[in-house]
């Protein structure tokens, strides 16, 4: 491992020893390391496949298979589907069908509607196509009820629930190069034809969970928090779970979910046993409703200058004195600085790279003293306070943000059983051991996120066959291959949306939305061109490769330090990563160019 103490010290004197606090890290992070790392978890199929049934839309709807004929298909209907949909309705499509498996529009909002939920970027910027829907949140982060609904207001404003198709999921796609469609097979036996296609799956949409030894012999009600069983714990995501008053629950996990979720166990439940074992950073959230005046005077075009200051801020690199006033002003912007340790970007500051690094070291290190201090502020149990503070850099994990989280821990009806960063040791028929205590629980809920490292291929989910019947897995078996991360050479009008071989920033529907947008070009000028097949040449496809292989950022340095999560592979960080490494405002930029140059004219094939 890089040891920094060999780096010249920083001049003046510090108000703690960074030798000690990076020891400190180290040992935390050496002690969660695990040989199996990514293996440990187990998967939501199988005996485990109650976990991921819909407790929202139950029963399947009666109807028969289709066969007929899009102009485009787009599969998943959370945001990335719906950006995708929107614009290519904007683009001149007409016929456009959303398959996904939930009952609804929405995605990660249409599953995750556990009490608490709320988006962690700000709303006005986060959800999109506010301006198009004509609608401002009422909150700066709005509650996930209010932002499963916009997911629907967009499907009723551009008039896409008359050809969705709700929980049906695609089993395979198929290129006809005689008629230069796909046909889109599904497990409801339906047989559609489309000229475009859109992939939108989204990064959490397998839940994942915990390998602990006897987590299949739990005899009492049990369930992952993306499917909140609110026939049981009674109430909605507003909170209200009336039906805890009488039960012991347990909760395994502590990341950004169940930091959203245990303030209301807390409040609810007859007793609630948080089971830790690696601490989330809680900073401040200070939530607050949206001014009537500020939303009145909002001028056309609003949402996108915003989007774009926050990003200048949260991935940009403007020189002192010359950034733009901070519009958006949160956690996420004020700790910009230490955003840049991790995600990449431009950079035209004459600072020698080292001399950064290290200054982003300090910066960091002063950041999460000031979240230790916060805990110890509002905690009273200083055990509690003790093993509720973060020992790693910011950016290893999710930051969090909450300002009722931590004091749920001052509650008599609320423990925190940490587990000293080993986790949980066994579940038995009624209870979770930790240490050899046996804690009896009438309900356990696991917040133990999503499996989101399969390989790209594989994230898909079903087979895809392109031009003579080639297989995306076979194209991509020594990883992706693509133009702009979007499409791929052989599987002509395919196009994918997500943070592969881009470049994304913290607001991921901001990204998303720059992907669709992009796509609804290039579909459009097909179509005015009277052009069939769009798809980038094998050479452009290995240019683009090359450059994904040069910007990538080398981040290995920093996640190697982290403690484990799937930030870094469970504490095995890949040696680069597969993302465009100069930032998302370079990347933006570098599509606009090219969309002006004579890129489009490139992809036209015949
Ligand atoms: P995470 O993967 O972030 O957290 C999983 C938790 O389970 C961790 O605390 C982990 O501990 C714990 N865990 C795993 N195995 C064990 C074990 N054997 N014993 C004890 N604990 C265990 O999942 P989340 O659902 O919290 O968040 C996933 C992502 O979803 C976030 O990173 C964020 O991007 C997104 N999200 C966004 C929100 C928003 O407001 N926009 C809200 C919620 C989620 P350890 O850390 O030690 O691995």
């Amino acid at each position: 491992m890089p040891h920094d103490s060999a780096a010249p010290p920083p001049p003046g004197p510090l108000e703690f020893d960074p030798d000690a606090l990076r020891e400190r890290y180290r040992a935390e992070r050496d002690r969660r390391i695990r040989p199996d790392g990514k293996r440990q978890y187990r998967s939501t199929t199988g005996a485990f496949g109650y976990y991921v049934d819909d407790p929202y839309t139950t029963g399947t709807p009666d109807r028969a298979p289709l066969e007929d004929r899009m102009d485009a298909v787009i599969v998943g209907g959370g945001f990335g589907g719906l950006l995708a949909a929107a614009r290519l309705r904007q683009a001149g499509l007409r016929d456009i069908r959303v398959i996904d498996r939930a009952g609804d529009f929405g995605g990660t909002w249409y599953w995750n509607r556990y009490p608490g939920i709320q988006c962690d970027i700000e709303s006005y910027i986060y959800l999109p196509l506010l301006e198009e829907v004509g609608s401002i949140p009422a909150w700066k982060y709005a509650p996930g009820e209010d932002i499963r609904q916009h997911a629907r207001a967009i499907g009723q404003h551009f008039g896409l629930y008359r050809h969705a198709c709700f929980q049906t999921e695609v089993t395979g796609l198929h290129w006809h190069d005689t008629t230069r469609e796909w046909l889109v097979s599904t497990d409801r036996g339906d047989r559609v034809t489309a000229r475009w296609v859109v992939l939108s799956g989204g990064p959490f949409s397998r839940p994942k969970l915990p390998g602990i030894p006897g987590i299949e012999d739990y005899r009492g009600h049990t369930f992952h928090t993306s499917r909140w069983d609110y026939a049981y714990t009674g109430g909605h995501a507003g909170g209200g779970l009336d039906g805890l008053g009488d039960k012991r629950v347990g909760l395994i996990g502590t990341g950004a979910t169940a930091i959203q979720c245990v303030p209301h166990l807390g409040r609810d439940a007859r007793h609630l046993f948080v089971f830790q074992r690696t601490p989330s950073s809680v900073d401040v959230r200070a939530n607050r409703r949206t001014d009537p005046g500020w939303a009145r005077s909002l001028t056309p075009g609003w949402q996108r200058r915003r989007r774009d200051n926050f990003l200048l801020h949260v991935a940009g690199r403007p020189a002192a004195g010359d950034a733009p006033e901070d519009l958006v002003n949160d956690g996420w912007t004020t700790s910009a600085r230490l955003l840049r340790s991790l995600l990449p970007g431009d950079d035209a500051s004459p600072q020698d790279p080292e001399e950064r690094r290290r200054a982003g070291e300090l910066a960091d290190f002063r950041k999460m003293n000031e979240l230790r201090a916060r805990v110890d502020a509002v905690v009273h149990d200083p055990h509690a306070a003790e093993a509720l503070k973060p020992w790693y850099r910011y950016m290893c994990k999710r930051p969090t943000f909450s300002d009722t989280y931590l004091q749920t821990f001052n509650r008599a009806n609320v423990t925190l059983v940490d587990t000293e960063g080993l986790g949980v040791e066994r579940i038995t028929g009624n209870a979770v051991v930790v240490a050899g205590r046996a804690y009896e629980v009438d309900c356990l809920i696991f917040a133990t996120g999503f499996d989101i490292g399969a390989p790209p291929a594989e994230r898909i989910g079903f087979p895809v066959r392109g031009r003579a019947g080639r297989r995306l897995a076979e194209h991509w078996q020594d990883g992706p291959r693509t133009l702009h991360g979007i499409y791929s050479h052989g599987f002509p009008n395919l196009f994918h949306l997500g943070s592969l071989h881009n470049a994304v920033s913290v607001n991921f529907v901001h990204a998303l939305d720059e992907q669709a947008s992009h796509i609804a070009r290039v579909v459009a000028e097909a179509v005015r061109r009277g052009v069939r097949r769009v798809e980038p040449s094998a050479d452009a496809e290995r240019k683009w490769g090359d450059t994904i292989r040069e910007t990538a950022p080398d981040t290995h340095r920093f996640l190697a330090e982290c403690t484990p999560g799937y930030y870094n592979n469970e504490g095995m960080p890949g040696r680069r990563g597969d993302s465009y490494g100069r930032g998302p405002l370079a990347f933006h930029a570098l599509l606009k160019e090219w969309r002006s140059g004579d890129g489009l004219g490139e992809v036209m094939v015949t």
